[in-house]
């Protein structure tokens, strides 16, 4: 699903040079579920946003499906993402002043889904999560659990095959962090891909293939026992 060899990143200030990924060299299959781990500063969300094509590597190949990511021009690749990925943030980034029906339908907004369809699946979508009795509520009538989990319907809105999630439980207490997670691993277990950064082993755990960078390099990439991809 994505093959990405010799990757680099280089980001240019002026005179001031940051090479924030080194000759990355990664091979991750549909239906993974995978952490990303390493102090900050070592690259993490500079991959994330270079997979979730966001961002285009300095040189190196990135093939997403077989789709050349780096040759690809602006409009294109915000066509890939919006059908390829759904994104998920550590500060949930809900529209405030919009009920959670209307933030998850908002995604289907830009894909040109009919009104009547985009509601009936933001409806499911909130069920699916635990939230079908809030849909009229705002972001700020729910806690943070809450919100992450109105975050992941809308990642799954346009049913991607791919989740990224940049510290989704880094502003959760450890109940709703873990529940976050069970979601995560429902949704792998039905056959999403699930890429997400975190510091915490306690969530890293979850995963079953765990990649650790260290100054924008790969330094460890561990596959949990017994797991067959
Ligand atoms: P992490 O997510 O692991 O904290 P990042 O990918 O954010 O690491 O950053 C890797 C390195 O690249 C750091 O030295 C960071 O300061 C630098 N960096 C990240 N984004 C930019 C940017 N837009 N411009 C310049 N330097 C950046
Ligand atoms: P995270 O907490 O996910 O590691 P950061 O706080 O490192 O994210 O970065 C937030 C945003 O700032 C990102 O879009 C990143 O690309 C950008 N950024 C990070 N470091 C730098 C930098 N040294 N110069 C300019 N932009 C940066």
């Amino acid at each position: 699903m994505i093959s990405i060899k010799n990757l680099n990143k280089i980001y240019k200030n002026g005179s001031v040079e940051v090479h924030a990924l080194k000759d990355v060299n990664l091979e991750i299959e549909h239906g993974e579920f995978i952490a990303i781990m390493g102090q900050s500063g070592s690259g993490k969300s500079t991959l994330m946003n270079i997979i979730g094509c966001l961002d285009r590597p300095t040189s190196g190949e990135y093939l997403l499906d077989g789709i050349d990511i780096s040759k690809q021009e602006q409009d294109d690749l915000s066509l890939i993402r919006n059908k390829k990925i759904g994104f998920v943030f550590q500060a949930f980034n809900l529209i405030p002043r919009t009920n959670i029906l209307r933030n998850v339908e908002l995604p289907m907004i830009y894909a040109k889904v009919k009104s009547s369809k985009r509601k009936q699946r933001s409806m499911e979508l909130l069920e699916k999560v635990g939230l079908g009795d809030r849909v009229n509520h705002l972001p700020n009538e729910l806690s943070g659990g809450q919100k992450q989990r109105v975050a992941i319907a809308r990642a799954l809105a346009n049913t991607p095959p791919i989740i990224l999630a940049d510290e989704p439980t880094g502003n959760l207490d450890t109940q709703s962090s873990e529940d976050i997670m069970e979601i995560f691993k429902s949704l792998n277990n039905d056959g999403t891909s699930v890429i997400l950064v975190t510091h915490e082993p306690e969530i890293a755990r979850f995963a079953d293939r765990v990649i650790v960078f260290r100054d924008g390099a790969i330094i460890e990439d561990s596959q949990k026992e017994g797991v067959l991809k």
